[in-house]
């Protein structure tokens, strides 16, 4: 399989994936992507350097992109009140990392109307939430810093549609999981499983098992 067959129906993201030179899917990319377009809760065995941020990225934006085109008005905006409402949430343990995650779905994005946010912890506040009062189509996350933006009323998770969670195994090492589990209660959905998960994680000990038993519906696992 290559990018091409992969089903983007928008045609600025795979503008984008061409400009990046990729030559063929790595395996998690092979793997993930067609469960991910196919509406598909995941969890997978992803080390950094196998290609997941693209692997979770495209499918994302690809989704958005559809929504809009489609004008779905229960995930737009609200626009006009100080609270943003991103539709995408992905969570990852460091800053480096989530810095990492944002340049990387910036460049997917480019061109396609789909705006990305970074907010992380050790940073001054104040110009993240400029950034959000901007609009946020997919925001990239620290856990601590984003109960804090949430707590201040500055974003709403209602209209998350799509959650990834990261190095998931590492947000728990790093003792996240209070704040991990209080962001997930804060998104509603109209239905089980509207909502899509996407769990990634280089280890599975039981208490990523549970994580992923307590987000995760009807969901596949993959290990490459
Ligand atoms: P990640 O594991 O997401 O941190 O990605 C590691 C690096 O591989 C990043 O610099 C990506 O830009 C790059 N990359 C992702 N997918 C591919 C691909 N299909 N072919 C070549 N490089 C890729």
């Amino acid at each position: 399989t290559s990018f091409r067959e992969m089903g983007f129906s928008a045609k600025a993201l795979n503008d984008n994936i061409r400009r990046c030179k990729y030559m063929n899917p790595t395996p998690i990319q092979k793997y993930a992507i067609p469960v991910a377009m196919a509406g598909r809760d995941l969890m997978a065995c992803a080390q950094t350097g196998s290609g997941k941020t693209a692997a979770f990225c495209f499918p994302i934006i690809n989704g958005i992109m559809v929504d809009k085109q489609r004008n779905k008005k229960v995930w737009g905006n609200s626009g006009g009140s100080g609270t943003a409402f991103p539709k995408a949430l992905i969570l990852a343990p460091t800053r480096e990392l989530t810095c990492q995650i944002h340049d990387e779905a910036k460049k997917f994005s480019y061109q396609t109307g789909v705006k990305v946010v970074v907010v992380y912890g050790g940073a001054p506040i104040s110009q993240q939430l400029r950034n959000l009062e901007k609009g946020v189509d997919i925001l990239v996350a620290t856990p601590g810093r984003l109960v804090d933006i949430i707590e201040r009323g500055k974003v709403s998770l209602r209209h998350i549609k799509y959650l990834t969670l990261d190095e998931a195994d590492r947000m728990l090492d790093m003792g996240f999981e209070h704040q991990v589990r209080k962001i997930v209660q804060q998104m509603e959905m109209p239905a089980p499983g509207a909502r899509q998960t996407m769990l990634f994680s280089a280890t599975f000990p039981a208490k990523i098992q549970k994580l992923a038993s307590d987000f995760l519906f009807n969901y596949i696992i993959l290990s490459a």
